[in-house]
């Protein structure tokens, strides 16, 4: 079942559940049971998955809006082993 979106010139839009491909071109309005016409809009897509929809929107957001920070991020790096051998104080350092 697919949901199709009718308008009612008086009533305004409603929809109406029917098989895929299946829809009639106009549909009694639920309100004054008038025939009103099919209405074709734009798919619903990303309507199902809330996570696609918030990455989505935040890329989007990142556009025009980006993300202001105060100091720059922890550092992941680890500072330069310690050994403890006498012997490597004999190599070279850079
Ligand atoms: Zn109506």
């Amino acid at each position: 079942m697919v949901t199709y979106a009718y308008r009612c010139p008086q009533d305004g839009a409603f929809d109406l559940r029917a098989p895929m491909g299946q829809a009639p071109q106009s549909a009694a309005c639920p309100t004054c049971e008038d025939e009103a016409p099919r209405v074709f809009l734009a798919p619903r897509l990303g309507s199902g998955r809330a996570d696609l929809v918030r990455a989505i929107d935040r890329t989007k957001a990142s556009a025009d809006r980006p993300e202001v920070v105060s100091r720059l991020p922890a550092s992941r790096r680890r500072g330069t082993p310690v050994t403890s051998n006498p012997l490597h104080r004999k190599l070279p350092r850079p």
